[in-house]
């Protein structure tokens, strides 16, 4: 094994996130422009390409990968991949919109693929179709209840924005009730097109306040990369968390690496840069001086980005939440 991939400020990088494919079966307003500019087919990687660039990766020491997009499971090959991944002794999971996973579970637990976040918003089916314009709602809740029932490790996303979703937050938490599973509220992060505004992001101290006006909760110990502070209502089966990448970031312990379906590299998600990875492969050149330096280079906090919310980015589509 390579040395492991080390920034200049000493973190680690030993978990890979890959975006297997930009385009997505839902179109969440908070995550996909109205008219995304996709990336042609001959700039995508095919399953070769893809699977040759994580090799790349895997040889540093990678000890973590994520599957995730647009939404991982659209990709035609992903039993593919999922299978080349598998019994390597790398920690498998995948963040998915749900969609599909009725469809997927068999191939889900004989690879061993165990732990797996599901995106959902919101619990009022009308609010669903507004907010990811499809109406596929039961079909997502469905599919979480049959994976906690299966003994995946489940932890439910949800984006709370201002005046859409905040009232839902204590409804989230109730689900933790009886549901073995974590729902983690996220807040709201500003990316190309998806008209972020200061008002609608509701912090995670709002946030707080605003669940211990019904339930009283305790804080849990994290782990040392998470990037959730956790909590759980004393007695409930699950627990509840908060992603705070706006008010209170987590950069100091991040140990993580982006690979975009275009063969890109991203050493954050909001780093205005991609790396063309894919190109380099094509010509026969070696991707690794290119990739230390891209971590060397990696900035102590939101890429460096004054103000996250003035500048441009790609959609969140497009990079991989
Ligand atoms: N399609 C899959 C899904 O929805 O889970 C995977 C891709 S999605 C881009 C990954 C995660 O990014 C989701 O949990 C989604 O809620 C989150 N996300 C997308 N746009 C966001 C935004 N503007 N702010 C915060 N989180 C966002
Ligand atoms: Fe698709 Fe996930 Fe983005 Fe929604 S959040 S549009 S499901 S990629």
């Amino acid at each position: 094994m390579k040395q492991p991939l080390i920034d200049s400020h000493g973190r680690v990088h030993d978990y890979l996130r890959v975006s297997l494919v930009e385009k997505c079966n839902l179109r969440c307003r908070y995550c996909m422009p109205e008219n995304p500019e996709w990336t042609p087919g001959d700039q995508l990687c095919t399953t070769k390409e893809l699977l040759a660039i994580i090799e790349e990766f895997i040889s540093y020491g990678i000890r973590k990968i994520r599957l995730t997009g647009g939404e991982p499971l659209v990709r035609k090959d992903f039993d593919v991949i999922l299978e080349h991944l598998s019994g390597r002794g790398i920690e498998l999971s995948m963040t998915t919109n749900g969609v599909l996973i009725d469809q997927h579970i068999t191939l889900l637990h004989k690879h061993g693929l165990k732990k797996i976040n599901v995106s959902l918003d919101t619990l009022i089916p009308a609010r669903f179709a507004l907010i990811t314009r499809r109406n596929v709602f039961e079909k997502v809740v469905q599919n979480i209840r049959m994976l906690v029932n299966e003994g995946f490790k489940v932890k439910v996303n949800s984006v709370i924005m201002r005046g859409i979703n905040d009232d839902e937050l204590c409804g989230f938490v109730e689900w933790t009730r009886d549901l073995p599973m974590t729902v983690r509220f996220i807040e709201f992060m500003p990316f190309n097109g998806n008209r972020w505004d200061d008002e609608k992001m509701v912090s995670i101290s709002e946030m707080k306040e605003r669940i211990s006006e019904k339930y009283r909760f305790v804080k849990l110990e994290d782990g040392p990369n998470d990037t959730t502070k956790h909590y759980r209502v004393p007695g409930f089966s699950g627990k509840f968390g908060i992603i705070s990448s706006m008010t209170e970031h987590f950069c100091g312990s991040c140990n993580r690496i982006r690979l975009l379906a275009n063969g890109a590299m991203k050493n954050c998600l909001f780093s205005t840069e991609d790396t063309d990875l894919l190109s380099l492969l094509r010509k026969g050149e070696p991707l690794e001086p290119v990739i230390r330096r891209v971590i060397w280079e990696k900035k102590p906090s939101h890429a460096g980005r004054f103000n996250i919310a003035k500048q441009k980015n790609r959609s969140m589509v497009m990079i991989g939440g």
